[in-house]
């Protein structure tokens, strides 16, 4: 790989001026490496996938901003329409740097243009005469790159998993071909980052029994509280144009095999035709899926209409296609049970967005689901694939409207109370602060020996 070195940078100058005022102390830049999941939310229009990791990485760049950190989200660009810069909140921009063809790729794709992201990354420095003392990468592809920089730059390094190979291959029938890659490149960051940040109790042991000795740490994510709230259900029916006697059960996420759509769907089968010596079969009900876009002729896509139709469920299930995260909200509170039917699911913001709205949650007893869903307060949690027990639990919600009323209350306040960005990112700003300032107790006086490379970090 061919770099452009950092260390030939002039002045190694950490932070920007604030414009507001000539005498106001400067930030401290850090960078976030997101290379495949690009946050800004304009970019939500036209790329074709919404996943939690661009929610994520918006949402704690934008708190570090509001926190006093000048925060560069470094993304490949994927689409010439899209500026190469972009401040989506105050103190808080996305970088599109090129890394091959300008059209988005598969993640096994993007592998093969990660050293040219480095190059760009180094270039983009150089001429912005800007060093970051820190960086904080998301997902493998990225921590690959950072694993490089770290190398290359002295640079202090957080990494943020968001999936583990060894879990999400497991609930794989076939592994990608780009799987032992992986599986090394996740062992390698787990050994040589300053900190990674996992989002659940299960990613940790994970982390734990891969890399006993890695400095891991949980830091979940979180929910906008400010855009996740209910409004009246009658309210957000009728502006979707759905009935409003008749009961949703929701889907919001990719349409991927391991997001366990299937299993939704033979569970309204099942609810369809009852449980004898259970509950009594419910004729109606609308099932609405969201995240794909309609008219998409996605091979998962086709998949699911096939199989609704051979359970004859054509009639009940409605594809509302990909929703802009901030309308989100309306589909929430007019369903009456969202349901998160994942064969393996590392934290699960859907199910914190849902019971933020105050919506039980019916979720698989899996990973960041087992963590996030409080079953009998804030929802339920069944085995993994089990059809009946999914209807048997949407049922008990949707047949005892009293109880579902508990659980509603109980979900929005568990939300409140445990998972925000703004808790998330604090303890994210914590974790810089301390290993800049330990980076300074350990820096020899003059050679630059630290992550800081004789810059005045500012914190
Ligand atoms: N999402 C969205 N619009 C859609 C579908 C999904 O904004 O049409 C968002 C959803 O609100 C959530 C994220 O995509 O914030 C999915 O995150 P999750 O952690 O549930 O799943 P992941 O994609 O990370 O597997």
């Amino acid at each position: 790989m061919s770099q452009s070195s950092p260390k030939n940078v002039p002045g190694t100058a950490v932070g920007y001026p604030n414009s507001s005022s000539v005498n106001a102390p400067t930030r401290q830049a850090i960078a976030l490496i997101s290379i495949e999941a690009d946050p800004d939310p304009d970019a939500e229009t036209v790329e074709g996938r919404i996943s939690g990791q661009r929610i994520h990485v918006r949402q704690i760049g934008e708190t570090l901003a509001k926190l006093g950190w000048q925060v560069d989200i470094y993304t490949r660009k994927t689409d010439s329409n899209l500026p190469t810069i972009v401040e989506h909140a105050p103190h808080c921009r996305t970088v599109r740097l090129e890394a091959g063809p300008l059209t988005p790729l598969s993640r096994d794709q993007i592998f093969d243009h990660l050293p040219e992201f480095i190059d760009a990354f180094q270039t983009f420095q150089t001429k912005k005469a800007t060093i970051y003392p820190l960086i904080h990468t998301h997902y493998w592809l990225s921590g690959w790159i950072g694993l490089h920089l770290k190398q290359e730059n002295n640079v202090l390094w957080v990494h943020t998993c968001h999936s583990l190979a060894t879990d999400e291959y497991g609930a794989l029938a076939e592994r990608p071909a780009i799987a032992q890659t992986r599986l090394d490149t996740e062992r390698e960051i787990l050994t040589h980052a300053d900190r990674v940040i996992v989002t659940s109790p299960d990613e940790l042991c994970t982390v734990q029994s891969q890399a006993p000795d890695c400095p891991a740490l949980l830091i979940p994510g979180g929910t906008d509280l400010s855009t996740f709230h209910r409004i009246p259900q009658a309210e957000a029916r009728s502006l979707l144009g759905f009935d409003v006697d008749i009961p949703i059960l929701l889907y919001v996420g990719r349409f991927d095999t391991r997001k366990g759509i299937d299993t939704l769907l033979e569970a309204c089968q099942c609810l369809s035709q009852g449980e004898p010596g259970g509950y009594e079969p419910f004729t109606q009900f609308q099932v609405v899926l969201v995240g794909d876009d309609a008219g998409t002729a996605s091979h998962e896509r086709e998949h699911l209409e096939q199989e609704i139709q051979a359970l004859g469920l054509s009639e009940k299930v409605h594809f509302a296609g990909r929703i802009r995260h901030s309308r989100l909200p309306l589909f929430y509170t007019a369903a009456d049970v969202c349901v998160v039917p994942s064969q393996y699911e590392p934290f699960g913001l859907v199910a914190l967005e849902a019971m933020a709205c105050e919506t039980p949650v019916v979720a698989s007893d899996v990973g960041g689901l087992k963590f996030t869903v409080i079953p009998e307060e804030t929802g339920l949690l069944v085995p993994v694939g089990d059809a009946s027990a999914f209807a048997r639990a949407i049922a008990r919600i949707l047949g005892n409207p009293q109880w579902a009323n508990t659980l509603k209350t109980k979900a929005s306040s568990h939300v409140q109370e445990a998972f925000t960005w703004t808790s998330a990112g604090a303890q994210v700003s914590d974790l810089y602060r301390r290993l800049l300032a330990e980076s300074l107790m350990a820096a020899p006086s003059s050679n630059g020996g630290s992550a800081l490379n004789g810059s005045t970090a500012r914190f």
